[in-house]
């Protein structure tokens, strides 16, 4: 039996119904790589094989994310050896694009996402596989071991989540990454938002469906380094809390109320004083400190305002989220996507 943790159990409606009749499974299965070349031709063959386990119908479809070194030399025999796709993206676009980018050619009745970095173990592949079979429509991976990781990342994660979650009615699980199981549902279900910069872990969580995590303990990179410097990580969590929450935006009604209502009771203290005592009229020192501290205030919340309108911005003008420079190979699966929008 396996084990599984289910964070949405609190959120999401109940159990699922018992082994479903599943068509068989014909699998698709999306490696994003961005500089892999040490990596990708022993993962792909070792995802080869684990997969034939399961089905004789699959696609491994190899997303070059702008790599810089020989990654596509590599894809390129691949596409020779098996049945992989490969689609190289016009640069680098982002982890986010590229796995967009892989779900939106999948054809299979179920899309896995991988790492080509062979940090996702294959053994969890039966064990998703089950799970689906018994009803789920999305397993995903959730690091139980962080062990591995600098304080600073594991602080900035848990603050993340923190904020993320606070009064937001899409939970995202804390840990859970994209090694996931989808069920066409669901990729079909992915494909149709519209929007272009894409923070995937909110959206897995906000398209729903019969959800549970199955807990792993991540393996060491294989080869090369992440492609995920603290920067990235910054600017992929701003992204994800201005597609996913308003809360920054709202803390500063409170604030400003909060001040205001300060600002009238000192002011009726010092009128009084001033009445009553006649107390004659000092305090720059306090009036300089104040106007300091509020235009800081006032610069921050300006600068959030701004990471929305920014956001807002990069919507509008309606720029694909990548672009496709390449697509080698040929998938031997016939297409059960729904068609594009
Ligand atoms: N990746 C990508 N584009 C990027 C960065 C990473 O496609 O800009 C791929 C990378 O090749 C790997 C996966 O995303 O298959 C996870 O990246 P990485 O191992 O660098 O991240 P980490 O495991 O450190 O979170
Ligand atoms: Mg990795």
């Amino acid at each position: 039996m396996v084990t599984t943790t289910d964070f949405y159990a609190e959120y999401a409606p109940a159990a699922p119904p018992g082994e479903l009749p599943r068509a068989p499974l014909r699998l698709s299965c999306v490696v994003p790589a961005y500089n892999e070349q040490a990596n990708l031709a022993g993962f792909v063959q070792a995802l080869a094989q684990a997969v034939q386990a399961l089905t004789p119908d699959f696609e491994i479809l190899v997303v070059n994310d702008g790599s810089r070194d020989g990654t596509h030399e590599v894809a390129m025999q691949l596409v020779q050896q098996l049945p992989v796709r490969y689609l190289a993206l016009s640069r680098n676009y982002g982890k986010e694009a590229a796995l967009s980018a892989g779900i939106d050619h999948a054809r299979g009745n179920v899309v896995l996402l991988i790492d080509a970095d062979f940090q996702h173990p294959l053994e969890l592949l039966v064990p998703m596989r089950d799970l689906w079979l018994q009803g789920y429509d999305m397993v995903y991976g959730v690091i139980v071991d962080r062990a591995g990781e600098s304080g600073t990342k594991r602080l900035g994660t848990s603050l993340f989540y923190r904020l993320m979650n606070s009064g937001n009615s899409v939970k995202l699980p804390p840990n859970a990454g994209d090694f996931r199981w989808l069920d066409r549902k669901v990729a079909d279900a992915l494909k149709a938002l519209p929007e272009r910069h894409r923070f995937m872990k909110g959206l897995y969580a906000w398209v729903g469906f019969k959800t549970v995590a199955l807990p792993f303990v991540p393996h060491d990179r294989m080869a090369g380094q992440s492609g995920f410097s603290l920067r990235n990580l910054g600017s992929l969590a701003l992204l994800g809390l201005t597609s996913f929450t308003t809360l920054p935006l709202r803390v500063w009604s409170v604030i400003g109320a909060g001040v205001a209502l300060l600002a009238l009771a000192y002011g009726a203290w010092i009128l009084l004083d001033t009445l009553l005592f006649g107390v004659d009229l000092e305090g720059w020192p306090t009036l300089a400190a104040g106007m300091m501290l509020f235009a800081g205030v006032q610069l921050m919340s300006i600068g959030i305002l701004g990471e929305y309108i920014g956001r807002i911005y990069d919507e509008v003008k309606q720029r694909p989220g990548y672009l496709i420079a390449r697509d080698e190979g040929r998938s031997p699966l016939r297409d059960d996507a729904a068609p594009p929008r």
